[in-house]
């Protein structure tokens, strides 16, 4: 019976409530057998999940190429690389993440011999809803730390990326114990559906809307809820830079997947004359990676779909073009675009650009910069480029963000035992490596007195 959950899971407008409901408790009676408690079935799920990347890796990029034109060597990194050494990172220490840790116990008031220790329990059936931009990493990465913490799952592909949500709808119930994960497959009235039931925890990835829908339904069950959303990242560019060391970097990873990251560099800050010589090196760093049209690069994506592609071509008459520019509807491109003299007034400063544009803010410098950053949304991640120690410092004791990264942005997503997520309006809660674990798990205080 291993392929019931997702064979009986309707798909499509077909989900109800009702569906959901029978799911869930489907998934509860499982999880109440006690079978995902055990070390051994949770490394099982862990090693089956990485058999699932190492197995499929044709038929995850051909669905990758379909919905985004992801390049195989951008998924063979961000997509199955990256899941795969979270799950190797999980499997490497989570025995001895799950030993109970001892806590100290006062001296006074208690009898002697008192013992106290905390360990991590399974939370139950948890709802993980994911996004379409990286469609393998944030649905499966999640779904380590769920699976690892001892919980039944129920995921829930975005929609809009659809061939790759019907691969994992096929192969995850395929290699993993389909009495305790499910996939279903669909877009609101589905998620819909899932969110009116009674989960143990809804991990969230998206935008800060839907992120409001699904706090508001997690309340009616006092579900606890992880938001990874989103916002407009920003990076400080320090005139003491290299600035074709910054331009390589900022364009490799502000137009990796066009620019559809959560964790994209969003705007650069910098002084007039920082930005008159970053704005020539970009130019070169750009042709460096896609060569002079990177409409005919097969390493270069595609905007989504209509809507998000309508979304971002509207923002690039919001400065002086300098790199890029082009687009074209039919084919959902656009192309890595530089804009200069933008003013922070400008539309493409108002939103999350969430595609390849990289609007260039001039400051004076570094107090004009963080009072900048202070005035607007608290982000996902902030990045600098400086090599100096007091700016440093003070961008990090100064400015609050989910992550301060200082040379190399994005890639603060890889090194697993950092906390990934935001503050405020870019998310609540976090994951990867252990931080995974504590996010799945209840942390459980045990106090032990002896009787005599
Ligand atoms: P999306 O459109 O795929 O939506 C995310 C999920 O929400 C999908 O599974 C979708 O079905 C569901 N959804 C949509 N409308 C809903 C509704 N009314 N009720 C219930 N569920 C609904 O993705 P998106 O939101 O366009 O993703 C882009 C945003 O996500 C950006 O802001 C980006 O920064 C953010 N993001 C954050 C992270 C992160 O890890 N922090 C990662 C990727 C994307």
């Amino acid at each position: 019976t291993t392929a019931t959950t997702a064979a009986t899971a309707p798909t499509g407008t077909g989900f109800t409530a009702e569906h959901a409901s029978a799911l869930v408790g489907r998934l509860r009676a499982a999880f109440r057998t006690g079978r995902t408690k055990p070390l051994a079935w949770r490394e099982r799920q862990l090693v089956r999940l990485r058999a699932l990347l190492t197995e499929n890796g044709d038929d995850i990029a051909a669905a990758l190429h379909t919905d985004l034109r992801k390049g195989r060597a951008e998924t063979d990194s961000m997509e199955i690389g990256s899941t795969v050494a979270e799950i190797d990172h999980c499997l490497e220490h989570l025995e001895e993440w799950l030993r109970p840790q001892p806590a100290a116990v006062p001296a006074r008031g208690l009898p002697e011999g008192s013992r106290a220790h905390t360990r991590f329990d399974p939370l139950g059936v948890v709802l993980v809803i994911s996004a379409w931009n990286y469609p393998v990493n944030l649905l499966l990465v999640p779904m380590v730390g769920a699976l690892a913490a001892g919980n039944a799952v129920v995921a829930k592909p975005s929609e809009l990326s659809p061939a790759t949500s019907a691969l994992m709808a096929r192969l995850l119930p395929a290699y993993l114990d389909a009495d305790a994960v499910a996939v279903v497959e669909g877009g609101v009235p589905e998620t819909t559906a899932l969110l009116a039931q009674d989960f143990d925890h809804v991990f969230y990835t998206g935008n800060g809307t839907v992120g409001r829908i699904v706090m508001r339904a997690a309340a009616e069950h006092l579900t606890p809820v992880t938001l990874e959303l989103g916002g407009k990242s920003p990076v400080f560019v320090d005139r003491d830079a290299d600035p074709a060391v910054v331009a390589a970097r900022l364009a490799a990873t502000k137009f990796a997947n066009a620019g559809q990251t959560c964790v994209a560099p969003d705007y650069v800050l910098t002084d007039p004359a920082t930005a008159r010589v970053l704005t020539t090196a970009l130019a070169a760093a750009v042709e460096n990676l896609f060569g002079p049209d990177p409409a005919a690069s097969e390493v270069y994506g595609r905007i989504v779909n209509e809507r998000h592609f309508d979304r971002v071509a509207a923002l690039l008459d919001s400065g002086r073009t300098v790199v890029g520019g082009q687009h074209d509807r039919a084919d959902k491109y656009i192309a890595p675009t530089v804009l200069a003299d933008v003013d922070p007034d400008s539309p493409v400063m108002q939103e999350e650009i969430f595609g390849p544009v990289l609007p260039v803010v001039e400051v004076a410098g570094l107090d004009e910069a963080i009072a900048f950053v202070n005035e607007r949304d608290k982000p996902l991640a902030l990045y600098a480029f400086t090599g100096n120690d007091t700016t440093r410092r003070r961008l990090a004791e100064e400015t609050s963000s989910g992550a301060l990264n200082l040379g190399l942005p994005i890639q603060h997503l890889a090194v697993p035992e950092l906390p990934f997520g935001g503050v405020g309006p870019s998310g609540t809660g976090n994951y990867h490596g252990r931080h995974s674990l504590v996010t799945f798990s209840h942390h459980k205080a045990v106090l032990d007195v002896p009787l005599g």
